[in-house]
């Protein structure tokens, strides 16, 4: 990366776009939640209205709501972590706009939910979700509009970054009219930016996290990510150097995802009916994680912990965020029950057979000691 490109203020071009998503309109932007907030804008809604989101997601998406000047209305989930298509159907006459989540890359249930909201805007969120596919066209294509995340900890992890597909043109033009008006992120912002992601990339090579996660004790584990993300005082284009990045950064996981996919898959097969996990079938997923759903979450966390395994408990406290927002006890069940079970397992394109293999065997040995 040549700090002087930072300067140069061209338009760059990612082939990429075009194949994944050829009628749409493509905006960089300085996050995925950013863009959220930009699309509901956009929609013109009235104030506070409702915009329907699910509780299992980040808090940022739920500070993008109220950033617009809207109010999150919380809809039940499905086994698949994605919102439940006769949950729709019973709160639609509640809401104003929806957002639909394609969570750690499974698709939702776009079908069934298109056929109850034709009269809604909706975004869908697609921030673990690039390279996956609903009925073989990519994801993002489906609604007005669509966010993407390249920030840490999503596929691919650029330490920062989304994209805005806008699918509507009457949106596209206030959209773009509103990112014109953004700020560039300063030179003295670019250069720390590019200082961070280089630490960053240093850090979170997976071999350096694998041995650092384990020496970190669960009690920091857990409280780690307890924080309310919010931005909504935060406006500025995407960073430059991310910008020059990503098209090449994009081919590469666009290869990373059909690694794994295999891995993905491998698990699932010798996992067989042992766990209860998130599938695929018969849509295409990036497996940017392995789900499981366990009863037994936090000590098969524990027990593959000692094993040298890092699972992670994410978005473990949804329940939390979601409160903050006005979730009401009892009002998403299938959520309520779901969100201490989640337990992710590495699958990512950097591990290899081998360490395949030893996950799936202490997965199995753990599930002999503790019968379903
Ligand atoms: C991380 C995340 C976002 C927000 O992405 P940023 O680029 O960090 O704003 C939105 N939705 C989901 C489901 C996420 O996990």
């Amino acid at each position: 990366m040549g700090v002087q490109n930072v300067f140069r203020d061209e338009k760059v071009a990612v082939p990429l776009f075009q194949t994944l998503f050829p009628e749409a309109q493509i905006h960089l932007t300085e996050s995925a939640a950013s863009g959220i907030k930009y699309a509901l804008e956009g929609f013109g809604l009235k104030k506070n209205a409702r915009v329907g989101v699910q509780a299992y997601t980040c808090s940022s998406v739920l500070g993008a709501i109220t950033a617009a000047g809207l109010t999150p209305f919380f809809i039940d989930t499905n086994q698949n972590l994605s919102l439940d298509t006769e949950a729709v159907m019973s709160k639609v006459a509640h809401i104003d706009a929806l957002i639909v989540t394609h969570t750690f890359g499974f698709t939702a249930d776009i079908a069934g939910i298109k056929a109850i909201v034709p009269h809604l805007p909706v975004i869908e969120d697609c921030a673990h979700a690039l390279f996956s596919q609903y009925e073989h066209r990519s994801v993002g294509t489906f609604f007005d509009a669509a966010v993407f995340s390249f920030g840490n900890g999503k596929f691919p992890s650029l330490g920062g970054g989304g994209m805005l597909v806008i699918n509507n043109p009457s949106l596209n033009e206030r959209i773009t009219k509103r990112l014109s008006t953004l700020p560039r992120p300063t030179l003295w912002q670019e250069l720390k930016q590019i200082v961070k992601s280089y630490a960053k990339a240093v850090m979170y090579a997976p071999l350096p996290q694998w041995m650092i996660n384990k020496i970190l004790s669960e009690r920091y584990l857990n409280n780690r990510n307890k924080n309310i993300i919010s931005r909504g005082n935060q406006e500025f284009k995407i960073y430059k150097s991310i910008e020059l990045s990503l098209s090449a950064k994009l081919e590469e996981a666009k290869k990373n995802a059909v690694v794994q996919n295999g891995n993905g898959t491998s698990l699932a097969q010798m996992l067989g009916r042992n766990y209860e996990f998130l599938t695929a079938d018969p849509n295409k997923v990036n497996y940017f994680a392995f789900v499981l759903i366990e009863e037994e979450r936090d000590r098969l966390c524990r027990y593959l912990k000692e094993k040298g395994i890092m699972s992670g408990k994410h978005f473990q406290h949804a329940l939390t965020w979601a409160m903050a927002y006005g979730y009401a006890l009892g009002s998403c069940p299938v959520f309520e029950k779901q969100v201490n079970h989640i337990l992710t397992i590495p699958c990512n394109y950097s591990v290899s057979k081998r360490d395949l293999n030893r996950i799936a065997h202490y997965l199995l040995e753990f599930r002999n000691i503790n019968p379903q």
